[in-house]
């Protein structure tokens, strides 16, 4: 960062910043995680100077003869990974993703049936602070009070009563394995389109450990930036049948000209993912996951479902005076960082909560193993029995700092100066 460093010192000085709090303390915060110094070097190339609005053969640009060689790349790789009929890769997001999964085949004042927000939804799946909420009716679905897993025999009873022109699946904070098929035949019965939001989960469905929503989905939504461990953005998936009008929704509807070095970093990812070492990745995400519930419950920490299937858990902190907030406060200090999250049930506001959502993705990325897992769980355990006890946050912090340089992240950039 030579340029960098001359050109802005400020900039420059926040940037070895971020790079030295990412290497020093635990990333558990389960939609984030570190791509490879492959993706990250296609991020910054001269891809980023170049407008190609359109498609790969179709551009309204001159030039675009390499744009289309990477999206090409990307297009194919995603359809292969996925299983799918075809992809599109040029959402900036997975918000933009859904925008256009949603414009692409319901008109405004259509009814969706989406995920609960402070059950484990997403904003895009219908809140009223969100586009969705704004354009589409939203009738919401929920996890059963008594075991947090999503009661199918009532997202049946909605959809019959409320009769959706969608129903939304996926989730951000859902700590069990999805029943797409379950999901997809429900919309059949309706004559519902089944949107599947696969945001957290698309790098372990890419792996084979969870069950893929594709041959139950119209349309299957991902970000490229969480499990699936690529840049920051996101995708489309579909049936062949609906290919023409999600494109032409993508652009010219919701964007502009595509990020074309995302897009390259996307065909890296994709083409990393496609390969033996992603699965092995995908297992031990969740293996880790699985002795982090147990690790966290052994030390009567209570988890909602009381455990998990996938990379994260989701702490209930509604039996202990600690809220969310204060919890990730004060394993922040302890330098594990984590975000507070509603639980089903929730009694307190959203931006206190009484729930903490806790991810694997990132520090297996960084070759953590069971052990180091079983460590950090003890650690977790030991700031949410004692909240205030700044000695302890203190020596966990050390521990911390050297369990992180034991796994060393990017170990090839260059120390901060
Ligand atoms: C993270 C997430 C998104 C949004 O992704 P952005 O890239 O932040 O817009 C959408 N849906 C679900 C389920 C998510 O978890």
């Amino acid at each position: 960062m030579e340029h960098l460093k001359r050109a802005d010192e400020r900039v420059h000085r926040a940037v070895a910043g971020e790079l030295s709090r990412q290497k020093g303390q635990l990333e558990m915060i389960a939609s984030e995680n570190f791509v490879s110094p492959a993706v990250l070097e296609a991020l910054g190339t001269v891809f980023t100077h170049k407008y190609a609005e359109g498609l790969p053969g179709k551009r309204y640009y001159g030039g675009c003869e390499f744009a289309d060689e990477v999206e090409d790349l990307a297009r194919s790789r995603a359809t292969r990974l996925f299983g799918a009929g075809h992809a599109n890769v040029q959402p900036h997001s997975g918000s933009q993703a859904n925008m256009a999964g949603y414009f692409a085949l319901l008109e405004p004042g259509d009814r969706i049936l989406g995920m609960n927000l402070s059950h484990g939804g997403h904003l895009t799946h219908g809140s009223p602070v969100n586009f969705s909420g704004r354009f589409f009716d939203v009738v919401a679905y929920g996890v059963r009070e008594s075991d947090g897993r999503i009661d199918y025999d009532a997202v049946r009873d909605i959809a019959l009563r409320t009769r959706p022109k969608m129903i939304v699946t996926g989730a951000s904070a859902y700590p069990r394995v999805i029943d797409f098929e379950a999901f997809g035949t429900i919309a059949r019965e309706i004559g519902a389109f089944h949107l599947c939001d696969l945001a957290h989960i698309a790098g372990l469905v890419a792996g084979g450990h969870h069950p893929s929503p594709v041959p139950h989905a119209d349309v299957v939504t991902t970000t490229t930036h969480k499990t699936l461990r690529g840049p920051r953005g996101g995708l489309v998936l579909c049936r062949e049948e609906h290919a023409k009008v999600m494109d032409r929704t993508v652009f010219p509807f919701i964007q502009g000209g595509p990020l074309m070095h995302v897009i390259a970093a996307k065909a890296v990812v994709l083409g990393e993912a496609l390969s033996p070492g992603f699965a092995e990745y995908g297992r031990r995400v969740v293996e880790n996951t699985r002795i982090l519930a147990e690790t966290l419950a052994e030390r009567g920490v209570r988890l909602v479902s009381g455990g998990t299937d996938n990379h994260l858990v989701l702490v209930d902190l509604r039996d202990r005076e600690l809220s969310g907030k204060d919890a990730e406060g004060a394993l922040e200090r302890a330098g594990i960082t984590v975000n507070k999250n509603t639980v089903p049930g929730e009694t307190r506001s959203p931006f206190v909560t009484s729930g903490l959502r806790i991810g694997t993705p990132a520090i297996t990325t960084r070759g953590m193993g069971p052990d180091a897992i079983r460590t950090i769980g003890g650690w977790i355990a030991a700031i949410l029995e004692r909240p205030a006890d700044e000695d302890a946050a203190n020596r966990i912090r050390r521990r911390v700092g050297e369990l992180c340089a034991a796994y060393p992240l990017y170990a090839e950039l260059a120390a901060p100066a």
